[in-house]
């Protein structure tokens, strides 16, 4: 959609946003952002050719990735698919716990945060903003960054994200010598809405997926009970063997936007504000991206990657 040159180079920065991230938990000292492979198999033999291609295209640009075939998957992780890429690079973390983590660090430093405070006025004029929260009180500031994640659609007149409805499961807690997950890999594939599963360094397994292409919070939750159950027999088709006790589920909104690429930087009748919207399924990582490009914008130094996500390419 966007051409091979910046598709890679989207994907360059992903994988360099996950080695800077990774490098940042460590000067924070937060021990919970690892390092896994990631594994992605075709969820059917039709997809085998697209898989191919992504493989090639990965291996020509210098990606650490190799292409497995049936056999070896079964081998290797114990069950059956077609066709799969294992990348070398990829991590898992709670990025809840992330986030809190980053803040105690900066807080330390002077930042300051005022949790549970609803901005509920925006005013934008030559000179900065003026923010109004809900005890009517008024912040003023030279620029502002919006990274209040799906709520932002609300100032942007551009049709830029879909949002749907997504569905997780958690299993119990496994006992240390129970609990065997091949390779400590991530796993998702093909499928469209696709499935992902990985385990928590608790010894936990989460399942997700099972999308439905609607957003509507009431019609989502009615739907929680079934899309679990769903999520549970995906799990235990394709590994019959663990044995999984479901702890949790829950649902949730899941925004994506028709390039695949998040909304960062300016955007033009909004004066002195610039956006972090991580819209998709590597939010993470484009939060990464999001933190360079908006400060470099707002230093008024030049950002090479900035055009690749701007607000203009629509
Ligand atoms: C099911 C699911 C799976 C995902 N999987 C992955 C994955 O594997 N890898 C990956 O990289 N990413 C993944 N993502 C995406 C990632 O989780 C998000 O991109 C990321 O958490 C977004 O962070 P954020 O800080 O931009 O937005 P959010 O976490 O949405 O935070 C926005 C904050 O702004 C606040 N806010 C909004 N409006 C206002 C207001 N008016 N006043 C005050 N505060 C306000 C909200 O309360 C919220 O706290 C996934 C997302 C989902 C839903």
């Amino acid at each position: 959609m966007i051409g091979y040159k910046k598709a890679v180079r989207s994907y360059q920065l992903c994988a360099e946003a996950i080695n800077k991230l990774k490098s940042i938990a460590e000067k924070i000292g937060f021990s919970e952002f690892e390092y896994k492979k990631s594994l992605y198999y075709a969820a059917s033999k039709k997809d085998i050719s697209f898989l191919k291609e992504e493989y090639k295209i990965r291996k020509e640009n210098n990606f650490e990735v190799s292409l497995l075939e049936q056999k070896s998957i079964k081998n290797i992780f114990g069950f059956d698919a077609p066709a799969a890429i294992l990348s070398e690079l990829g991590a898992q973390t709670d990025a809840y716990s992330f986030t809190h983590a980053l803040h105690q660090h900066n807080l330390k430093k002077g930042t300051k945060v005022f949790d549970r405070v609803n901005i509920t006025k925006i005013h934008h004029n030559k000179n900065g903003v003026i923010l109004t929260t809900q005890n009517k009180k008024t912040i003023k500031a030279k620029n502002l960054i919006y990274a209040s994640g799906y709520e932002t659609v609300n100032f942007i007149n551009k049709k830029i994200v879909k949002l749907n409805s997504t569905y997780a499961i958690i299993s119990e807690r496994y006992e240390e010598d129970n609990f065997a997950w091949p390779e400590e890999v991530l796993i998702w594939n093909t499928d469209d809405p696709y499935l992902y599963l990985r385990t928590t360094n608790d010894r936990r397994i989460i399942i997700g997926g099972r999308d439905e292409k609607f957003y509507n919070p009431e019609k989502r939750d009615k739907l929680l009970d079934p899309k679990s159950n769903r999520l549970e027999t995906d799990f235990k088709k394709i590994f019959p063997k663990i044995p999984f006790k479901k702890e949790y589920k829950w649902t949730g909104t899941f925004g994506s936007t028709k390039d695949g690429l998040p909304f960062i930087g300016p955007y033009k009748s909004l004066p002195n504000s610039f956006f972090a919207l991580g819209f998709g399924g590597n939010g993470i990582t484009f939060s990464q991206i999001a933190a360079e490009i908006n400060r470099d914008l707002i230093l008024g130094k030049d950002n090479q990657n900035a055009a690749l996500f701007s607000f203009e390419r629509i």
